[in-house]
């Protein structure tokens, strides 16, 4: 597998996952991903993509509980 960017060699390893959502911001430290050895560019597969959004899904769902309503 080559690096999308810069034609690196991608290796099996993990990364961070961040993200901003409406009212709060998450962190995942240690997601397996393929890391670029040469840029350092992530690359998740479909698997652990689709674990990040049912998580999102759910915690939208409980999020909206809990930020106020705007008038
Ligand atoms: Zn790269």
């Amino acid at each position: 597998m080559e690096c999308l960017y810069c034609k690196g060699d991608m290796i099996k390893s993990s990364a961070p996952f961040n993200i901003d959502r409406n009212g709060y911001h998450i962190t995942w430290e240690s997601i397996p991903a393929w890391v670029c050895s040469q840029c350092g560019e992530a690359l998740f597969e479909d698997k652990e993509v689709k674990h990040i959004q049912k998580a999102l899904e759910k915690l939208d769902d409980e999020t909206k509980h809990l930020l106020l309503k705007s008038a």
